[in-house]
C-alpha cells in the first residue's frame, strides 16, 4: 500500500480562509464569488486555499521535517484565484517563498478591513480585456456643463473610467454690448489639476475677477467660445456659449470640432466680430442649446 503523504486542509480551513480573504484572491484581488450564468440560483467559486509550506514532502516550499498538523493549519494557508495559486507554485514555488507569501497574505487580510480592494490596472485589463485584447487603454474625456444662470460658472466634466490629469480649459467671450472694446472678457486659460474617473471638477467662478466683473451689467449679451482638454483626452471639446448677463444663457458642443481650441474670430476688429457672432448664431440650432441650468 503506497502512502500518500499529502496534508489537505480541512474544510472548514478552507472556508475560513475564504471568508477571511474576503472572497477575494490575496495576490491579483480578484474576486472568487460571481453569480452563475446558467443558473439564477447557483453562483461560481474559484478560490482555492493554498499552500505556504507544501503538502507533500516534494512539492513547493517543502520542509523537510514538517509536522502534518501544521501543514493543514489556518497559519500555513493563503486564498488564491486559481491562476495565481498555480502562479506562487511555478519553478517549485522559487519566486514566492514562505515569507513572500505570508507578507502578501498578511496584507490582503489587513486590506478586508477596509471597504476597499484595489486590483492593478493590468490585473483588471486582463479580466476585463480577456476578449478583447487588442482594444487600446481607455483615455479621458472631457466635457463642460455651464450652471447658474445670473453669473454663470464652468463644471469640467471626465466622462470617462480613468483619471484625467492637466485639464486646460479656456472661455472666450465678448460683451456684444460693449461694441467699442475689441477683447473678449480676460477671463484667463485655465488648469485644473486632475479629476477621478466619472466625476466633476469646480464649479470654477469664471466672472468674479476685478479684471471682469467691471465690464459686465444686467441685460449685457456675452457671446463666444469655450473648450477644454488634456494632453491624453480622447478628444477636445469646443462649446458656443451664449449669456444674458445676470438672466440667462445656453451653451451647445460643437461636435464636429475635436481640437480643444476654442473658436475666435480672425483679428477682434467690430467687422470681423460681427461676423463671427453670425457664424457661431447659425452653428448650433436652436433645439441643440443648452440652457444654463440651476443644479450643480
Ligand atoms: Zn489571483
Amino acid at each position: 500500500m503506497t502512502k500518500k503523504r499529502r496534508t489537505n486542509f480541512p474544510t472548514s480551513t478552507i472556508n475560513k480562509l475564504a471568508k477571511r480573504a474576503a472572497f477575494h484572491c490575496s495576490k491579483c484581488k480578484i474576486s472568487t464569488l460571481s453569480a452563475a450564468e446558467l443558473d439564477n440560483e447557483e453562483y461560481s467559486h474559484t478560490g482555492q486555499a493554498a499552500h505556504i509550506i507544501a503538502a507533500s514532502p516534494k512539492g513547493p516550499r517543502a520542509e523537510a521535517n514538517a509536522i502534518p498538523i501544521k501543514l493543514s493549519s489556518i497559519e500555513n494557508g493563503i486564498y488564491l484565484c486559481q491562476i495565481c495559486a498555480k502562479h506562487v507554485d511555478d519553478n517549485r514555488g522559487i519566486d514566492f517563498p514562505p515569507e513572500r507569501l505570508q507578507q502578501i497574505k498578511n496584507e490582503h487580510e489587513k486590506l478586508t478591513r477596509t471597504c476597499i480592494i484595489p486590483m492593478s490596472p493590468e490585473r483588471f485589463a486582463q479580466i476585463v480585456g480577456a476578449n478583447t485584447s487588442k482594444t487600446t487603454p481607455e483615455k479621458p474625456d472631457l466635457a463642460l456643463r455651464f450652471i447658474y444662470p445670473e453669473s454663470p460658472a464652468l463644471v469640467l466634466i471626465n466622462q470617462s473610467p480613468v483619471v484625467a490629469k492637466n485639464i486646460k480649459w479656456a472661455v472666450a467671450l465678448w460683451n456684444m454690448d460693449l461694441p467699442e472694446r475689441n477683447d473678449p472678457l480676460p477671463i484667463p486659460v485655465s488648469t485644473f489639476d486632475f479629476i477621478r474617473a466619472n466625476q466633476e471638477g469646480g464649479p470654477q467662478n469664471l466672472f468674479g475677477l476685478p479684471t471682469v466683473k467691471p465690464l459686465l451689467k444686467r441685460g449685457d449679451r456675452l457671446f463666444g467660445s469655450a473648450s477644454v482638454c488634456s494632453p491624453d483626452c480622447i478628444q477636445g471639446r469646443t462649446y458656443i456659449v451664449y449669456i444674458v448677463w445676470g438672466k440667462s444663457g445656453w451653451f451647445a458642443e460643437v461636435r464636429e470640432e475635436k481640437s480643444g481650441n476654442i473658436l475666435i474670430p480672425p483679428n477682434f476688429l467690430k467687422a470681423s466680430r460681427d461676423l463671427y457672432f453670425k457664424t457661431l448664431e447659425s452653428m448650433i440650432s436652436i433645439d441643440s442649446r443648452i440652457p444654463i441650468g440651476t443644479a450643480r
